[in-house]
């Protein structure tokens, strides 16, 4: 039986879930915490139970990119250290303090909206070096001056110095250890003032994963991707085998026989050319089924790929069955996922969008239900 009542459903297998969690410990020393990355919804599975699983697994704390998101972690009663990795405006700083959240300051306007917010305790900020990505991060030459006049505010506590690296998961390591020197040097000088931080964290899954990047681990890594059971990239041999998490399910909504010379969706551009057997899938753009994949994609019915064809609508889109004459409505469609001995991965989906693995899952929408297996 289908676990949801809804014509599609994304089902999240926290199993899946706690191994990935366990088998990219197990590539760490003891003493470097795992931070699960659930920004955006934990890239569509879900941020509250991702985040409840994967400390539940081992993980030490979280990254969101954030405010909004960290604060709904605290009210889903989550009190794990949460970090906010991203641009934080002066206007978010009260209720980023509020709900003690870990910001990246900088620039001394954020800084001093955080002091002037926190009634608590010294608030713990991270500073963020930009090594070579050139997104958010003071350069190299501008973090001491920045941790210097840090110290005015009684009311923060710098507690983590951080980058976060272009290109490691490529399989030339040059660019990555660049920035790695780089931000050694930062950190040397802040050591040679007495103004280190006790934390530094490089890593995100790929250098995590990377055995020939071991000095990369510091003293916690940011894991998202690989959390989810996914690859970085298919550019480097990844020692360690995950387990994909999320599977995106449908129900066939009709099944019927459509005559030759029948136009199939908006636009005409399928046309049957002898009596076909199609399905109806109640899935479409609005969901996040990209409408690129217009007479381009497949799904699994019955164990079998079926091709969609005419153009994929907002709330649905009609796919060939003519080779799965068992085909039946209310059968269970796979977006991706197994099904059978066929499986469709994000990684196929994202070659046939020109895309990484990361988008497929994201962008799926919030309307479609998440349903937790295995938990
Ligand atoms: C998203 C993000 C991560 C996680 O990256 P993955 O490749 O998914 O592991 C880590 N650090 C920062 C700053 C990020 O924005």
């Amino acid at each position: 039986m289908a676990p949801s009542a809804s014509p599609t459903w994304v089902e999240i297998d926290l199993n899946a879930l706690a191994h990935n969690v366990k088998a990219i410990r197990a590539c760490l020393p003891n003493q470097t915490a795992l931070f699960a990355v659930v920004k955006a919804n934990a890239y569509g599975h879900g941020a509250v139970e991702v985040a409840r699983a994967a400390l539940a697994a081992g993980a030490a704390g979280l990254c969101v990119a954030r405010v909004e998101e960290g604060v709904a972690l605290r009210q889903a009663g989550i009190e794990a250290p949460v970090w906010v990795l991203g641009w934080i405006s002066p206007e978010e700083a009260p209720a980023c303090a509020r709900a003690r959240l870990t910001p990246t300051v900088n620039t001394l306007e954020q800084a001093e909206a955080l002091a002037s917010a926190n009634t608590g305790p010294p608030l713990p900020v991270h500073v963020k070096v930009d090594t070579g990505l050139s997104r958010y991060g003071l350069l190299p030459d501008e973090v001491v001056p920045f941790v210097r006049a840090l110290r005015q505010f009684p009311q923060l506590y710098l507690e983590g110095l951080w980058t976060h690296m272009a290109r490691a998961d490529e399989a030339d390591l040059t660019p990555t250890r660049q920035q790695l020197a780089r931000f050694r040097a930062v950190h040397q000088q802040l050591q040679a003032e007495g103004l280190a931080p006790p934390l530094c964290h490089v890593a995100a899954s790929a250098a995590t994963l990377r055995p020939d990047l071991e000095e990369a681990r510091f003293q916690a890594v940011r894991v998202g991707i690989a959390l989810y059971g996914l690859y970085p990239s298919d550019e480097v041999d990844w020692p360690i085998s995950l387990q994909p998490v999320m599977n995106w399910k449908a129900r066939v909504a009709r099944v019927r026989t459509l005559p030759p010379g029948t136009p199939v969706s908006y636009g005409g551009t399928f046309v049957t050319s002898q009596p076909t057997r199609v399905a109806l899938v109640p899935v479409g753009y609005g969901d996040g089924y990209p409408r690129a994949l217009s007479n381009r994609g497949q799904v699994l019915i019955g164990g079998r790929r079926c091709p969609v064809v005419g153009r994929v609508c907002m709330d649905s889109f009609v796919v060939k069955v003519d080779q799965v004459p068992a085909a039946r409505e209310g059968d269970e469609v796979v977006l991706i996922g197994q099904q059978g001995h066929e499986s469709i991965t994000a990684e196929e989906l994202a070659r046939q969008l020109d895309t990484i693995n990361y988008e497929v899952v994201t962008r799926i929408m919030a309307r479609v239900p998440r349903v937790y297996v295995n938990g």
